[in-house]
């Protein structure tokens, strides 16, 4: 065996060893919130398609119009000739919609992170992460060279420390935080991140993956509380609840000028194919036109927190914490049994020894379905000291 192969095979055996190793499902998404998995029909609980966009006739037709059209890809960079004129359009939408000058739409979320963190920051800077942030916040912290360091889950106070004794010797300061968490569903308190941002001359950059389309009437996170919070770099993703794929920052128009003319996954990666941005243009079309039924997600997931007598869902993500890798594995079997797809979450997407079920709900989960899932997990649950 050559020393690579004998490297990935240890390296397996160590991962299956502790229930971390992980493997791919071949998952067949049928009809909005149905899956069939192994043979399987499945409600699914664990689809980023909040609002069933993906499936929805309108965008679907956008896509295959916009194939039609203009062809499957984009040829090139968007600096170079894949800047095909539908982009503008959804910059434009996406801008209008979190109330901003200007907009960069990116390949995915992670690449949006991946670029515009190290385009703002480098080595003589300082990155401050929520530590439950995503992953591709922390991969930009990485690539731009600068200080990172992470302040406790949506505590206020300890960043406000870190910011007093770190700022001065930086140049310049990043905040950076989900807007809605990805594994735990909580909110972020941007009014008071916006703050200390402001007080501590310092940058802030919100991760609206998850908020995008099902918080703040559909406007995001920074709509979620109150007048809208003053962030300087709204991110978010078009591949949950806007249905297809890319990613994108809001921002002011010099910010974003320097984006698309600096960061690296911007300048170096093929533009979007056409048919991933006239769905999102379409997707958020009806977001516009409909903010109630942005509403429906959360309204769902309260029913399930009710049910189980749990705190209040605040965004359409409920985590059922379980702490062992292997309980939430057999947890997730177990569901499956019973029709339910709730993928179990594991270490190192979450910390070590907070394993669970991520349950995500979407508008078009029926009542009693979300009612059966309540009363097959309730058994589950383990009991609170
Ligand atoms: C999913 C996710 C991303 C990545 O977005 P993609 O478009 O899937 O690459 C970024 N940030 C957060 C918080 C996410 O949950």
């Amino acid at each position: 065996m050559s020393s690579l192969d004998a490297f990935a095979s240890e390296k397996l055996a160590r991962l299956a060893k502790r229930s971390l190793l992980r493997t791919l499902v071949e998952t067949t998404r049928t009809d909005h919130i149905w899956v069939e998995r192994g043979g399987r029909r499945l409600l699914s609980f664990s689809c980023n398609d909040y609002l069933n966009l993906s499936q929805h006739a309108a965008v679907k037709a956008a896509a295959i119009a916009a194939i039609e059209q203009y062809g499957v890809g984009s040829g090139a960079s968007r600096l170079v000739t894949g800047n095909h004129p539908l982009f503008a359009e959804l910059e434009g939408k996406l801008a209008r919609l979190k109330g901003t000058e200007a907009a960069c739409v990116f390949g995915s979320g992670y690449l949006a992170n991946a670029g515009i963190i190290p385009t703002l920051t480098s080595s003589a800077d300082l990155v401050l992460i929520d530590e439950w942030a995503h992953s591709c916040i922390m991969t930009g912290g990485k690539l731009s060279g600068g200080r990172v360091v992470t302040f406790r889950h949506n505590d206020l106070a300890h960043l406000g420390e870190l910011l007093v004794q770190h700022r001065a010797t930086h140049r310049h300061a990043l905040i950076a935080t989900d807007g809605v968490f990805s594994m735990d569903g909580d909110l972020a308190p941007l009014h008071g991140l916006a703050a200390l941002a402001k007080t501590h001359d310092s940058w802030l950059l919100s991760d609206d993956a998850h908020g995008i389309g099902v918080v703040g009437g559909g406007r995001g996170s920074s709509f979620a509380d109150g007048p809208k919070a003053d962030i300087d770099l709204q991110m978010g993703t078009l591949s949950k609840a806007i249905g297809g794929y890319g990613g994108y920052l809001c921002a002011s128009q010099p910010v974003i000028d320097l984006v698309k003319s600096r960061s690296r996954t911007f300048v170096y990666s093929t533009g979007l194919p056409p048919a991933s941005v006239a769905a999102a243009i379409a997707a958020l079309e009806l977001i516009e036109t409909d903010p109630g039924y942005t509403a429906l997600p959360i309204a769902k997931a309260r029913l399930f927190t009710r049910r189980l007598n749990i705190a209040d869902a605040v965004s359409p993500i409920v985590p059922i914490l379980i702490g062992d890798a292997k309980v939430a594995l057999d947890l997730s079997r177990r569901l499956e049994d019973a029709g339910f797809l709730v993928v179990a979450i594991r270490p190192p997407t979450v910390p070590a020894g907070t394993a669970r079920l991520r349950v995500a709900f979407t508008a078009l989960h029926p009542d009693s379905e979300i009612e059966r899932l309540a009363e097959t997990i309730r058994p589950c649950i383990p009991a609170r000291p």
